[in-house]
């Protein structure tokens, strides 16, 4: 043992050796030789003594013994009083009382204390040796029997901490039960998450002063990944006194320890027969769920983070929109103004300036546009509207931007107009925002190609990812527009997030396409407001295609009339 280890005074709790432990005491000396040696040779380990005292003294000490054979009548003490204090200890301890004098007194009392077995003096060797092995086998079913109760106990224990992701519950429900089944009086649980983080001790015990060298012992039981057992050095401090016996318990989950079951107690304190492996068991129970507790209370924590986060991302929005709506109305109407009557070189530096303040203006039209439907603020307002035109119309507003790319805008429309009911305006913006990302996320020269036909209902439901929720029109046909591009294309895992607000594949750092990570939340929230869906289906290097679907609601002769 180590300075350290044998300072703080600890030992290994290895579990008990195979061979029995016999405590043999009678006030004479010779019967104590016989019997020490006939059950010697039986492969016991046997301790002998022919003063009562000494015994008492060994089995208050509680030095551990399977079996007490002992006399009845020796003069300082009785074998029957030992026999009391032997069972006190240790309720599963097997016990034979050697008498030569069996009154019906005696075996009364004995039968009364649950001390059955007798050996009359004189015996032969054999038949001790049977009565040992019978005593011996008794004592390992009622050691069964007390196990199976306490594990019993220990179960129900288990599933409460189960039941619980409260870190404080199951260090208060291990402890609770731990000291239930111990001689221990009090008991901490430390959570040890990195060796280099001081340990967190849990207050489930508002009892007791963890003193250093508990400390110490806990911390033993951590980095040796095993159970110890430390005495003669104050662990915790108690009601004014020194507690200096302790048992140091490791916690653990997944093959890893994460904290330590230390519990202290005044004198050489023991588990209840058969409960250790209850104890261990409980500890690797109560070690996942004070993981899962402690991963709990870090998701929440996580979880606020974003809600706060959140919060702070709608107040910027509100603010921004409202601060920079005014200012850049200015800006754009005066720039506008001296554009019209200026020179042919400076028109072209202050037609610059507004494409700059219009993309600014853009985007504080998507944030308010985004907060007003989020609000519930956002007006529906239907008129008849014929798809191919508003198309046709977005498709010519961003051709010169595709054009200076090298790009080649193809579109596929029906004969037929498709002519509905709908918001023109909002249509217009998701359709901008689909052509403009196509746009931006395919290199020069590539291709975009633009679908639109009228699908019958219920068809949509076969492509249509993201659908929106219930109130998708399912009796009508569905106005479908397609936008395809052969762009870089998205991986299947970020293709569900895309449509949250802010949301971009490349973080700002090391994407090279501009944006604000709007566009798509907007695309879904108005695709809702207009009782349609919108999806997407893409290939990472392939490309994109991003699909509407609104339904075909033709103004009605009696809506007309309205
Ligand atoms: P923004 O385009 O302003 O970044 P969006 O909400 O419109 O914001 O798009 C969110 C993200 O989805 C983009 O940043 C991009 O990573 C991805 N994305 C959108 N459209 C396409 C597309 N056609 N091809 C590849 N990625 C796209």
């Amino acid at each position: 043992m180590s300075q350290v280890a044998a300072s703080l005074g600890y030992t290994s709790l290895a579990g008990p050796g195979s061979a029995a432990r016999i405590l043999v005491v009678d006030d004479e000396p010779y019967m104590c030789d016989v019997c020490t040696r006939t059950l010697q040779r039986g492969g016991y380990q046997v301790t002998a003594t022919s003063d009562p005292r000494a015994a008492e003294r060994m089995l208050r000490d509680d030095q551990h013994f399977d079996l007490l054979l002992t006399d009845i009548k020796m003069p300082s003490m009785s074998g029957l009083e030992l026999a009391l204090i032997a069972r006190e200890r240790d309720p599963a301890i097997a016990i034979i009382i050697m008498t030569g004098f069996a009154t019906m007194e005696n075996l009364q009392q004995s039968v009364q204390r649950g001390i059955a077995d007798f050996l009359s003096k004189p015996f032969e060797l054999d038949h001790l040796r049977l009565a040992v092995d019978q005593a011996l086998h008794k004592r390992s079913i009622l050691q069964d029997n007390l196990r199976l109760q306490a594990l019993e106990q220990l179960l129900d224990s288990s599933k409460a901490l189960s039941a619980t992701l409260e870190l404080s519950e199951v260090a208060d429900i291990l402890l609770r039960v731990t000291l239930q089944q111990s001689a221990y009086q009090t008991g901490f649980v430390l959570l040890m998450e990195e060796r280099s983080v001081p340990p967190r001790i849990v207050p489930a015990v508002a009892s007791g002063e963890l003193l250093a060298a508990g400390g110490q012992l806990a911390e033993r039981a951590f980095e040796e990944h095993q159970t110890l057992i430390g005495q003669d050095v104050a662990f915790c401090r108690l009601d004014g006194g020194e507690l200096r016996y302790a048992l140091a318990v490791p916690l653990r989950a997944q093959g890893e320890v994460n904290g330590v079951l230390l519990l202290c107690s005044d004198q050489a304190a023991a588990l209840r027969p058969g409960i250790l492996e209850g104890v261990a068991l409980l500890a690797n129970h109560a070690g996942a769920a004070l993981r899962n507790a402690a991963l709990y209370g870090k998701l929440g924590q996580a979880y606020q983070r974003v809600q706060d986060l959140d919060r702070l991302k709608s107040e910027f929005i509100a603010i921004a929109s409202h601060e920079l709506r005014t200012p850049l109305s200015i800006v754009l109407g005066y720039t506008m103004m001296v554009r019209d009557q200026s020179a042919a070189e400076q028109r072209q530096y202050l037609e610059r300036v507004m494409e700059s303040a219009q993309r600014i203006k853009d985007i504080v039209d998507d944030m308010v546009s985004l907060r007003h439907l989020e609000n519930g603020e956002a007006q529906y307002a239907p008129e008849p509207v014929v798809m191919q035109e508003l198309v046709q119309y977005t498709i010519d507003r961003i051709r010169p931007t595709a054009t200076e790319r090298q790009q080649n805008i193809s579109v596929q429309l029906p004969e037929q107009p498709l002519q509905f009911t709908c918001d023109r305006e909002k249509l217009l913006l998701i359709l901008g925002h689909l052509l403009s990302n196509a746009v931006r996320f395919t290199p020069d020269g590539g291709q975009i190609a633009v679908r639109t036909e009228l699908r019958p209902a219920g068809a949509l439901d076969r492509n249509g990812r993201y659908l929106a929720p219930s109130h998708i029109a399912a009796t009508l046909p569905w106005v479908v527009v397609e936008v395809q591009d052969n762009g870089i294309g998205i991986a299947e895992r970020e293709q569900p997030r895309i449509f949250d607000r802010f949301y971009q594949v490349a973080n700002s750092l090391t994407r090279d396409h501009g944006g604000t990570g709007l566009g798509l939340a907007l695309v879904r929230e108005l695709m809702i407001m207009l009782g349609g869906a919108v999806w997407v289906e893409s290939r990472p290097g392939h490309g994109s295609t991003f699909g509407i679907a609104l339904p075909y609601r033709q103004p009605t002769v009696g809506a007309e009339k309205q």
